[in-house]
């Protein structure tokens, strides 16, 4: 199995190169050549087993130059029941008829970013002893919050590796604030950016790019990779949970093989949904994928209207994870939707650069819509859903899934779909304690998160999550902040020390 860039074709690489690589040489991602098949007889084997069986299946199809034993090593390490809570790793919730919440926040940081953070590390260890060059490998993340602290968790302490995480200071919740301040390890780097998820995103793509940033590293016999979701080994367990997901609700009678699903996702980067339109290729039953986006909605317009212009205010919401202007892994669908021309998509990535916006044409648009649709949430909406899944279910969700159960509840009032319909739920409430109290409706007097966390305890009769409660009494280790024009200088101090 090979990858070939979105921006040219011509650059082709082995598994193992695309997840170390991160991104091509010329800004293009990696995308499979061609997509394995999932085919009945294999979905119905798949349905008698556990989450690492499945995962062998969907990952041993992708990774071509990665063994069985290699691959198996890899999953049995990241899914460890130690750092997974629970017997199962991404467990569905029924709630109501035909709406079915998959919890993908069991793991370390309690967000979804750890399903494929805990594999990511191992997969690039393995990689690089492919290579055999012998470079430390400098992981550059850009985060709007959980990606920093799932990465930094990821790959604290693991050889030949440093990382180092920037976030834009005002974007985070002042919870995932701490996780990153807090993060151990000696081969971490953790620097506060003035600036939005924007800036730091793009800063980091301009690091990556810059000439003499990468000399520099060349004489330090490192190399740069990426954690963001644009790396294919990001993106790639993703695909396990949507299939999985799809096996336990016919193990469980809830439909039989073959019928089809919706599934419904928050989006903010367009990582997790791309996941479930790669699962759908493949030949798993999915009927619509419905992109739900917070009051940032140009991927929401998108989707409605064929144009994507991101010249529209920012806002910071309450699902800050989603605040999100340029979504990254939405050329990935550009290309596959546009024949892989990969000229054509050089092109709308141009005019996306220098314009803000593009449009794609009436083809394109109306293939996006055959697989997807959207809609938006508002603040309003979002509190609301919070409180009203909390009054009828007892169930207590974060506003980034509610974000993605409002979406879907308009959706299928406005459409009568009744399709069963798998939502990614992407964090535990407890990451986003403020929001979600004041979504139920209770006055806060309190500033301390960890003293809002214990009153949402006492009215939900849910628990803080031991690795949430834990930060309190850790120490903060980084606390400095850089102008989003003074990246670099927060990279060699990264460098410097160890
Ligand atoms: C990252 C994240 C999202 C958005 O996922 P994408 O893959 O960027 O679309 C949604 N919810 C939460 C909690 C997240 O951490």
């Amino acid at each position: 199995m090979q990858y070939q860039s979105t921006r040219d074709k011509s650059q082709q690489v082995s598994a193992s190169q695309a997840i170390l690589q991160g991104l091509s040489a010329e800004g293009g991602l990696f995308v499979p050549k061609q997509l394995p098949g999932l085919s009945e007889p294999q979905l119905e084997r798949m349905v008698r087993q556990d989450y690492i069986q499945r995962a062998q299946e969907v990952l041993g199809s992708f990774l071509g130059d990665f063994s069985p034993s290699e691959i198996e090593a890899c999953l049995k390490g990241a899914y460890d029941e130690k750092k997974f809570s629970g017997s199962q790793i991404a467990p569905l919730v029924r709630l109501g008829e035909n709406m079915y919440l998959l919890e993908l926040w069991h793991g370390p940081t309690c967000a979804f970013k750890d399903m494929a953070l805990q594999l990511l590390p191992r997969f690039m260890t393995a990689a690089s002893q492919k290579s055999g060059d012998g470079k430390e490998i400098v992981i550059l993340v850009a985060t709007s919050g959980d990606t920093g602290k799932a990465a930094l968790e990821g790959f604290c302490d693991v050889p030949g590796i440093r990382i180092v995480v920037f976030y834009p200071e005002e974007g985070v919740s002042p919870l995932q604030k701490l996780q990153m301040a807090t993060q151990e390890g000696n081969n971490v780097f953790v620097a506060a950016i003035q600036g939005n998820f924007d800036d730091a995103q793009g800063g980091v793509k301009k690091l990556f790019c810059n000439p003499q940033v990468t000399a520099m590293l060349q004489e330090q016999n490192r190399v740069f990779s990426s954690a963001n979701s644009i790396n294919w080994g990001r993106l790639l367990p993703q695909i396990v949970y949507y299939v999985s997901a799809y096996c336990d609700l016919v193990r469980d009678e809830q439909i039989a093989l073959g019928d089809p699903i919706n599934v419904c996702v928050p989006t903010g980067n367009f990582g997790n949904i791309l996941a479930a339109y790669y699962a759908k290729q493949m030949g798993l039953p999915i009927h619509k994928l419905i992109c739900a986006s917070n009051k940032n909605n140009v991927l929401a317009d998108f989707i409605q209207t064929g144009t994507y212009d991101r010249n529209r205010p920012f806002y910071t919401t309450t699902s800050p994870s989603m605040d999100i202007l340029i979504s990254s892994n939405l050329e990935r669908l550009l290309f596959h939707l546009m024949d892989e021309d990969d000229a054509a998509v050089r092109q709308l990535m141009e005019r996306l650069k220098n314009e803000g916006r593009y449009t794609v044409s009436r083809q394109v648009l109306s293939r996006l819509q055959a697989d997807f649709d959207s809609g938006f949430s508002d603040e309003e909406e979002t509190a609301a859903t919070i409180k009203r899944l909390f009054n009828t279910y007892s169930y207590l969700c974060d506003p980034h899934t509610a974000v993605a159960v409002s979406v879907y509840e308009s959706y299928r009032s406005r459409t009568g779909d009744d399709t069963k319909t798998v939502i990614a739920s992407t964090a535990n409430p407890f990451k986003f304690p403020q929001a979600v109290l004041a979504a139920l409706g209770c006055e806060i007097q309190q500033t301390d998160e960890f003293e809002i966390a214990r009153k949402l305890e006492e009215l939900s009769g849910s628990k803080m999550p031991g690795q949430l409660a834990g930060l309190r009494e850790k120490p903060v280790r980084f606390i400095e902040s850089f102008s989003k024009d003074h990246m670099e200088d927060a990279l060699v101090r990264a460098l410097q020390n160890g």
